[in-house]
């Protein structure tokens, strides 16, 4: 295996002069180098054949114990010097001081298809940054953001991507529920790859220890390896930089909202610069449509990261990182403008979003009300959002629109006539508003499925192939990899992965209830 190994950022950064791997602060460096962990009995799972030929690796290669080793950190790839980045993070709304990669240890960098990516471990022993914590990760968390990466990729929506899925062969003890119930589980590393895993939080730890140097040059670096187009550094590139990550986050935030992903934990170091979807933890995807909703029990009282609430979280956050770059732009109104019109193109690109979502492409002053009301009704009763939508492009006229939505309804008993009313209502003026639509039926059909997927990783579906792993058997998780490769086209062999979630998974940890352990 033969890889094409470059090193900018741990040449144009500066390292942690400390190599020994205890934990500590580190200051005036932007990562420490370390070693990962040697495991008991490594076995790979799962391989993304995707990214594996991205990186120009072949599949004859990935069978090969040299890839075992590298992806679970057993060999060291030659002439690599493996590394933990130094980061803070606002956690819930509180500055939280130094955090790091407390389980992340980066590999090295590969050049590949003109592309630079950086290789890193998740769960493969501790750094200087792992605080109380043992930088290991269990199975069912590693199974969760190795096929929710991949499958987030496919749907388009911007995302750090996996490369393969292993066993450590060691076992880890974890309290699922932090109510004193610790059980040892199997432990699990997952090769995760990206441009760069940079975060809000490694700027702004600088900022917090007034470190502007630091700042400074981590931005030049940003710039010149991720926004080339910014130019030379300068106040003005760090004012385009910063407009540029602006919008980058509100686009990835739009998108989750289009297919109903709910993160769950958007710290700030959980925020990328490039804005990817990072870090998979408690995360979930809708299943009735609601802005309430979280997956995350550690957030159930707040609910600060409720899907309603992420585009509130982002702007949050981008407040946090000009206040991080503040010191070396020095001027103020160009941030709060960025971070104005931050709101205004919220509010245009989300009502642009639904109205793709319902096949609406020619204006009309009605559509903010027919927007509203949908949205509305969607939650009058439990009404499952991928098949609302998806079945949506079959709508020809009001007659057949009730036997629609009744595929979506989590019950059917007790619908009110109120209910029913509001529906029948919107059908009207949503079949009238069509009307007004040049697409033909079967155009517009094809472009809502482009934006509304039939497949999603829902909650029991990761569950399931949990299950089956920790028993040794890995088919599922094979099936909803190549399931969700595809997650816009019909796949009738797959139709029953289309379908509501099923009422044993309502309550069951895992499924509707996640927490931060993993
Ligand atoms: P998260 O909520 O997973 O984004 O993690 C927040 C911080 O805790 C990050 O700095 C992680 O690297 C760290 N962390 C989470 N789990 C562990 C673990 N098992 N061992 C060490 N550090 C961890
Ligand atoms: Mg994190």
């Amino acid at each position: 295996m033969k890889l094409r190994i470059k090193e900018t950022f741990t040449t144009e950064n500066p390292s942690d002069s400390i190599l020994e791997n205890t934990r500590r602060q580190v200051t005036e460096a932007v990562f420490s180098y370390v070693k990962p962990k040697k495991t008991k009995e490594p076995k790979v799972i799962h391989v993304s054949r995707e990214m594996a030929s991205d990186l120009q690796i072949s599949e004859q290669e990935t069978k090969s114990d040299f890839f075992k080793n590298i992806v679970t950190g057993n060999t060291i790839y030659p002439n690599t010097r493996p590394y933990a980045m130094c980061y803070g993070g606002h956690q819930f709304g509180n500055w939280a001081g130094q955090l790091g990669d407390g389980r992340a240890i980066n590999l090295f960098e590969i050049e590949s298809h003109n592309k630079n990516w950086k290789v890193q471990l998740k769960g493969a022993g501790e750094t200087p940054y792992s605080r109380t914590a043992d930088g290991l990760a269990v199975l069912r968390s590693s199974v969760r953001e190795y096929l929710c990466s991949e499958a987030m990729f496919h749907l388009g929506v911007p995302t750090t991507r996996a490369l393969s899925l292993s066993l450590s062969g060691d076992t880890v003890l974890r309290d699922v529920l932090y109510d004193g119930n610790p059980a040892y589980e199997k432990g699990a590393i997952v090769s995760r790859v990206a441009p760069s895993f940079l975060r809000f939080g490694n700027y702004e730890i600088f900022a917090a220890r007034k470190d502007v140097k630091n700042l400074r040059s981590l931005v030049n670096y940003t710039i010149k390896h991720h926004f080339p187009n910014l130019g030379n550094p300068s106040k003005k590139s760090y004012v385009s930089f910063f407009k540029e990550v602006s919008e980058r986050t509100l686009e990835l935030i739009i998108h989750w909202q289009r297919v109903g992903f709910v993160h769950g934990v958007m710290n700030t170091d959980n925020m990328s610069i490039l804005g990817l979807t990072i870090d998979f933890g408690p995360y979930g995807w809708l299943e009735g449509f609601d802005y309430s909703w979280t997956p995350n029990t550690t957030d159930s009282q707040h609910k600060r990261y409720r899907y309603g609430n992420q585009p509130n979280i982002g702007l949050w956050n981008l407040y946090q990182l000009a206040n991080a770059l503040y010191p070396i732009i020095e001027d103020v109104v160009p941030l709060e403008n960025i971070l104005d019109q931050y709101k205004v193109d919220f509010e245009e690109k989300s009502f642009q979003m639904m109205k793709t979502k319902l096949g609406l492409f020619s204006n009309h002053e009605n559509d903010v009300n027919l927007i509203q009301s949908l949205e509305d009704n969607l939650q009058l009763v439990e009404t499952d959002m991928t098949i609302f939508f998806r079945n949506l492009s079959d709508f020809s006229d009001e007659k057949i629109a009730f036997e629609l939505i009744k595929k979506a309804f989590y019950t059917l008993e007790n619908i009110s006539s109120d209910v029913k009313n509001k529906w029948h209502l919107w059908f009207k003026n949503y079949s009238s508003r069509l009307q007004q639509e040049l697409l033909s039926p079967a155009q517009r059909k094809e472009k809502m499925n482009a934006v509304n997927p039939k497949y999603i990783l829902r909650n029991y579906m990761s569950q399931m192939a949990i299950d089956e792993a920790d028993k040794g058997n890995y088919t599922l998780i094979d099936e909803l990899f190549k399931l969700l490769k595809k997650p816009y086209s019909e796949q009738p062999e797959n139709v029953k992965w289309f379908a509501k979630r099923p009422e044993w998974a309502r309550n069951k940890v895992g499924c509707s209830m996640l927490s931060c352990s993993s």
